[in-house]
């Protein structure tokens, strides 16, 4: 069962200033820098990721920055402007998986696996300031963790490339957080581009950055935060992935990315019902991204409406990821004037969006508060994000 989360959109980022002026305040002493990595929506690409296939998603303008400054002895202090945890002290010898609680485990194992890598990470400390929403689907967690390995890139001088990275923060999320994620996240944090959405494809790590630009196209990207929390603990995420590998199996390819639409014909006499419409959607998923592509690249972000519906009718009905606050977000935006609309992330809740006309947008907005009223479902947030740039020093 999900559970409704608290309101926990955090406060917000402080302009720079303010961070080191707090950071100073706190730790006694001037940061060597401040770094930023954004949360991200996946555009279209949802259950691809771990088929090796293609996914769509793009940075937003809600970051995580970060304020690092190196120690002499090998003590790590955090600190976060969310929560009252106040400054958590821990020796960086000591780290090992289950040696973290609560949120310092995105930094801790960031440090960790950059040691795991045998680069010689120091002593810091580090002040947390965050706008993305937890556990909205928009990846909180991950702008933690490539605002922390770019600052700690730079310090240590390691000159890791983003694909490096991208493994060394998705082996601090599976090894040492223990959440079983892929690599679409990071690479939208710490590979986005303003204006780009981008197409990754999870096989190989290859990357292009396609234009995505809302603003030019009178369009405006609504986020729907359901509050609905989407945990990986109940076996959802897990069970998929499992019908993915046993389909891939049967069907005799490394994995499902290396199926056709033409070929779901023929799977379906081979695959039991549950297993068939789980593929299904993995295979006609990254059909729509390769489409969307396409289409953004061609006509631009008018055009994909149709494919934004379809996937999430996919999710809803084929690999069964979605919820009725998911399904009622979508609903109601549609209704009232979006050009398309999908659940975004892991599903099981966190957020929708939807593509909606700037001269439509309150009429949405005001819809969708209504319809999770009239259900008597917790009041979503709504908020508008733009494709915007990766991660990167700031100050
Ligand atoms: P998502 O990444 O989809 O937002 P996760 O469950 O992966 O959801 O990550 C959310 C977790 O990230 C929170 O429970 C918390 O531990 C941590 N987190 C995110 N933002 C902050 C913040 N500003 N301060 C402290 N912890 C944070
Ligand atoms: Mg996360």
């Amino acid at each position: 069962m999900s559970a409704i989360r608290d309101s926990l959109t955090t406060s917000g980022p402080a302009g720079t200033e303010d961070l080191t002026a707090r950071f100073t305040r706190e730790f006694g002493s001037v940061p060597a820098g401040v770094w930023q990595a954004p949360g991200r929506v996946n555009l279209i690409g949802e259950h691809t990721d771990y088929n090796e296939g293609f996914v769509l998603p793009f940075a937003i303008d809600r970051t995580a920055r970060v304020a690092v400054g190196t120690r002499t002895d090998s003590t790590v202090r955090l600190l976060s402007t969310y929560g009252d945890q106040g400054i958590v002290s821990m020796p960086l010898d000591s780290l090992r998986p289950g040696s973290a609680k609560g949120w310092t485990k995105y930094p801790l194992g960031v440090m960790w696996a950059l040691r795991q890598r045998g680069i010689g990470v120091p002593g810091i400390d580090l002040l947390l300031d965050s706008n993305v929403p937890l556990g909205a689907g928009l990846s909180s967690s991950h702008a933690i963790e490539c605002a922390v390995i770019s600052a700690l890139n730079d310090l240590t001088g390691a000159g890791l490339k983003a694909e490096e990275m991208v493994l060394a923060t998705q082996q601090a999320e599976n090894d040492f957080v223990g959440a079983p994620t892929g690599i679409m996240d990071q690479s939208a944090s710490l590979r986005g581009s303003k204006g780009h959405a981008v197409f990754l494809d999870c096989r190989n790590q290859d990357v292009n950055l396609v234009p995505f630009e809302t603003d030019p196209a009178d369009l405006v990207m609504l986020v729907i935060d359901t509050k609905v929390s989407h945990s990986h603990a109940d076996g959802g995420y897990a069970s998929r992935r499992a019908s993915c590998e046993l389909g891939a199996e049967v069907l005799g390819v490394k994995a499902l990315r290396d199926v056709q639409v033409g070929d779901l014909e023929e799977a379906s006499g081979l695959l039991d019902e549950v297993t068939f419409r789980r593929v299904r959607h993995v295979v006609t998923e990254n059909d729509r991204v390769l489409q969307t592509v396409e289409l953004l690249g061609a006509q631009g972000p008018a055009a994909i409406g149709a494919l934004l519906d379809a996937s999430h009718v996919s999710m809803r009905d084929d690999f069964e990821i979605s919820c009725p606050e998911l399904d009622l977000a979508v609903e109601a935006s549609r209704a009232n004037g979006a050009i398309g609309a999908r659940m975004t992330g892991g599903g099981f809740g966190g957020a929708a969006i939807a593509l909606t006309p700037v001269s439509s947008e309150h009429k949405v907005r005001d819809a969708v508060v209504k319809a999770f009223a009239g259900a008597g479902f917790t009041a979503p947030d709504i908020f508008t994000v733009t494709p915007a740039a990766g991660a990167m020093r700031i100050a």
